[in-house]
């Protein structure tokens, strides 16, 4: 089964309104050549419906970084599901950086899974070890346990509109990339063969899986290469139109 690529842009907490209408002006004139895959941008909250509004009826998809589990209720400062569906397609869900600063469990991370897919959100799920984790030999482990943990009340139709991230934190915005073996090796002997054990190989097969940390256009036809890897989560380069079109440019290559 052929999966489609995926290139998606995680801006973080960077651009302003006018800054992100920015953006997307200057990366919807040079889509050509990249019918072949899905393009994402993921802007922060308040700039959501500026730019799904400039993107709607072309094709760029966009996306939210977070959001909370439950529909309503007394929770200041924090945006769910149904407030998200008429703004974008996809959220991000357990990144690192929300793992690491916001404190979210694997439990937390599980609910919101559950809470996008009941609203018809795909989620991006994040996964991915800390640097001494690898240098312990845990990686393997680690990831499959986060999923395990993510995954853990779903069903395999639920489990097909997921796209997972493999995302080692050591190289998140650090400009050290994993090498495509070891990014591919994760992805070939922890999520894949999960996804079979846990939900058949149908599913092991049509989820789609990307590597991101400090992914760039010149170290990103290296990942696309390999079989496992269906394309990009990309920060830092993904708030520069050139780069980010570079990088796609690299998977329809
Ligand atoms: P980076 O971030 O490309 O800046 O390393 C990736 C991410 O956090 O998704």
């Amino acid at each position: 089964m052929a999966r489609r690529p995926l290139i998606a842009g995680n801006w973080k907490m960077h651009k302003t309104i006018p800054e992100a209408v920015a953006l997307v002006e200057a990366l919807l004139p040079r889509l050509k050549s990249l019918a072949s895959m899905d393009l994402v941008v993921c802007p922060p909250f308040v700039a959501l419906e500026a730019v799904s509004k400039r993107l709607r009826g072309t094709s760029i998809e966009v996306g939210a970084q977070n959001m909370h589990w439950e529909p309503q209720g007394a929770y200041t400062g924090e945006i769910s599901a149904p407030m998200l569906v008429d703004l974008c397609k996809y959220v991000i869900l357990g990144h690192s950086e929300r793992r690491q600063y916001f404190a979210e469990s694997d439990e937390i991370v599980r609910r919101k899974l559950e809470a996008a897919l009941a609203h018809g959100l795909m989620p991006i799920l994040c996964v991915g070890e800390a640097l001494e984790q690898r240098e312990r030999g845990e990686t393997i482990g680690h990831v499959e346990q986060q999923l395990r943990a993510a995954l853990k009340d779903l069903t395999a139709e639920q489990v097909h509109k997921i796209v997972i991230a493999y995302e080692p934190i050591w190289a998140i915005g650090t400009g050290r990339a994993a090498t495509p073996e070891d990014a591919g090796a994760v992805v070939e002997e922890a999520i894949r063969p999960l996804l079979h054990k846990l939900f058949g190989e149908d599913t092991a097969e049509s989820v789609r899986v990307l590597y991101g940390g400090s992914v760039k256009p010149e170290n990103a036809g290296a990942f696309f290469a390999l079989e496992d890897i269906d394309g990009a989560l990309v920060g830092g380069a993904s708030l520069q139109a050139e780069s980010f079109i570079g990088i796609a440019q690299a998977a329809a290559a």
